[in-house]
């Protein structure tokens, strides 16, 4: 675990990063979902857990935002309101750009994200075989 001022600098290097190329606030609420609203271009992150679990989030979700920007992302994901697969899919691409923004952004990750990000994509596996 490192310090939660290194956690929170990283956190605003990646906010800055989302307004400056993307356009889109971060919205940090006890109630808020972890969601990328792409009509109202806000990303909402709940801010009642520890630090680096809202950090790892917001490059998730910072991930979304990329993917959504792609002009190939109906070549990436399509059809991905109507399958469950192509979700899954947006999913994994999206811990992907997460990770290649980290770097960009020159945040070191730590030891803990293999395993948060194995642990997410467990759980949406398991929403596809439902
Ligand atoms: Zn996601």
């Amino acid at each position: 675990m490192r310090f939660n001022e290194t956690l929170e600098d990283h956190m605003s290097s990646v906010e800055n990063y989302l307004m400056d190329i993307h356009g889109v606030a971060v919205d940090y609420d006890p109630m808020g979902l972890d969601e990328y609203w792409i009509d109202d271009k806000v990303v909402t992150i709940n801010d009642t857990r520890q630090k680096q679990e809202q950090l790892f989030v917001l490059l998730h979700e910072a991930g979304h935002v990329i993917l959504r920007e792609s002009p190939d992302f109906e070549k990436m994901c399509p059809h991905a309101r109507n399958s469950k697969i192509e979700v899954l899919k947006e999913e994994i691409f999206a811990w992907e750009e997460a990770r290649k923004l980290a770097s960009m952004l020159g945040i070191d990750l730590g030891e803990d994200w293999d395993r948060h990000v194995r642990h997410a994509i467990t759980k949406y596996v398991r929403w596809t075989q439902i």
